[in-house]
């Protein structure tokens, strides 16, 4: 890192970097994703609005050879959501809740509504997700389609929390999908990345709103399977949990906290409350995040203000709609030639510590500038055909700052594939909507049935109508 400068010219140094960060042009026929890798030109952007005008697009690609790709927030980071030359179809406009039953506990939406939307709904009612991403502005279908997980440990991945789904074939026909109709289907088309048709609308599970107090902890990476095993899972009233790794160089991959999210049934639940995402304090939490990004030192001041923040919210108490809907907005990046992106291991349990050390050393040689590293914990859940929780896991979601040049993406490639060898060398797994620095040999290894997947995409859609540069990348030949 930079030395030799005062502390107050670092710091406006930093200051203008934030301020004066310019945004990348945009070309309407230019399409990338959240990662802003591997631009492409598409043939056309279209806003899906109507069950009919969708059928009619499927069956105008299908007579001129076009080729789809679907698209929700266009968070993956992996080109999953487009495909040179084809039709991008952008749900998001699809979104409206179709039939809510709050006795039944169950929810039928369009898939291109968000989190933050179902939550709207079903809050006065005294109701919840089961499961959702640690924020709620991606889409149902974006969610269901990568099979997402999050912070709460005792309901699973996402696969667990739909019950049916209407999809859109190759063909031009609905189908209707649950775990007794087109059965084969079900865990083909969640976590299968828009490559078995249209997602278009979605019957999802419901589960009680409840208040949480917060409690954290201050703990050793040594401590945690442990602790994780027999101080949260073992607690029954611990319903949701999140834990932070130290990125500062003087604690690094050494320290942890961990949060967690207590039943407290004497605390009425707060119906008539709404529910409250705006953001406060986004513009320094950016400034201190930018710091973290930027320096060595700022590493450390970001990491003793998380714990203190953290600190200062033990016993809090917050509902769990209101926890299912963290911040976000302080990460967001526009910095051109450069971006933060997210990779995602899926470690055992028992294993976490034995793992970090190796993981630790990978990165200290590879000399990468992570940003930030949280802990969730996902259950043993192979129903989806590409399931990554082989095992009771805990995700360790990690957050660098990299250079978009060819050459030092060839450099964090080699690097993030030599973290891939220490997590199959774990019989750990990683998340495939980020972006695709795995071999085509570690894809295979991490996910042993994606013969399978790639064959049965060919029964339902043997011209490869629905494809994005994901499937083109690792389907191999
Ligand atoms: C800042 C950030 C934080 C994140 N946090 C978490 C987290 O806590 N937990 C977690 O599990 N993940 C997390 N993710 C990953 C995120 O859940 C996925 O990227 C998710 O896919 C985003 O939803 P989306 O609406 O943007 O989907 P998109 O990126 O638009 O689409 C994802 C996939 O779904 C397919 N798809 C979308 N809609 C449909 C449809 N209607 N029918 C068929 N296929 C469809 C697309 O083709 C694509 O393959 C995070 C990502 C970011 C960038």
């Amino acid at each position: 890192m930079k030395k030799g400068l005062s502390l107050a010219t670092l710091i406006l140094l930093c200051f203008f970097q934030y301020v004066y960060s310019d945004t990348p042009d945009q070309d309407p026929y230019l399409i990338t994703d959240f990662s802003r890798l591997h631009p492409v030109k598409v043939e056309r952007l279209v806003q899906g609005k109507q069950e009919e005008q969708l059928i009619k697009l499927v069956k105008e690609a299908s007579e001129k050879k076009l080729k789809i790709s679907i698209a929700g927030q266009r968070h993956s980071q992996g080109g999953h959501t487009y495909y040179k030359d084809g039709i991008v179809i952008d749900m998001t406009s699809y979104n409206q809740i179709l039939d809510f039953d709050p006795q039944g506990k169950t929810i039928r939406v369009q898939s291109g509504a968000t989190w933050r939307e179902v939550q709207d709904t079903i809050h006065p009612y005294g109701l919840s997700l089961k499961t959702t991403q640690s924020q709620n502005i991606f889409t149902i279908g974006g969610s269901i389609s990568i099979n997402a997980h999050g912070r709460d440990i005792r309901q699973g991945s996402m696969i667990s929390s739909v019950e049916s789904f209407r999809l859109l074939t190759a063909e031009g026909e609905i189908k209707e999908v649950s775990r007794t109709q087109n059965a084969e289907l079900f865990p083909l088309a969640l976590g299968g990345y828009g490559l078995f048709g249209v997602i278009l609308d979605v019957t999802l599970a419901l589960t009680d709103d409840a208040m949480y107090v917060v409690t954290s902890e201050e703990l050793s990476v040594k401590d945690y399977s442990r602790y994780f095993i027999e101080e949260v899972l073992a607690n029954p009233d611990i319903h949701m949990h999140i834990a932070r790794l130290s990125i500062a160089p003087g604690s690094f991959l050494e320290e942890m906290y961990a949060v967690n999210y207590v039943l407290e049934p004497s605390i009425p639940l707060e119906f008539d409350r709404k529910l409250d995402f705006h953001e406060k304090g986004v513009i320094p939490t950016k400034f201190f995040f930018n710091l973290n990004r930027s320096f060595d030192w700022g590493k450390d001041v970001f990491w003793q203000a998380q714990k203190q923040y953290f600190h200062t919210q033990q016993q809090t108490v917050i509902s769990r709609n209101q926890a299912m809907g963290s911040e976000s907005a302080f990460m967001e990046y526009s910095k051109v030639g450069q971006n933060d992106l997210l990779q995602e291991y899926f470690i055992p349990v028992q294993q976490f510590p034995d793992f970090v050390s190796q993981y630790k050393q990978i990165l200290q040689e590879e000399d990468l500038n992570l940003l930030n590293i949280t802990v969730r914990y996902v259950n043993h859940d192979e129903e989806a055909v590409l399931s990554y929780a082989k095992d009771d896991m805990l995700a360790l979601v990690c957050l660098f700052n990299v250079s978009l040049s060819n050459q030092a993406q060839v450099e964090f490639k080699h690097s993030i594939q030599r973290v891939l060898d220490a997590v199959i060398a774990h019989q750990g797994s990683y998340y495939l909507p980020y972006a695709a620095y795995p071999s085509i040999e570690q894809f295979q290894t991490v996910y042993p049935r994606s013969k399978e997947f790639f064959e049965k995409k060919l029964v339902y859609d043997p011209n490869e109508l629905f494809t994005n540069n994901f499937y083109e990348h690792y389907k191999g030949e």
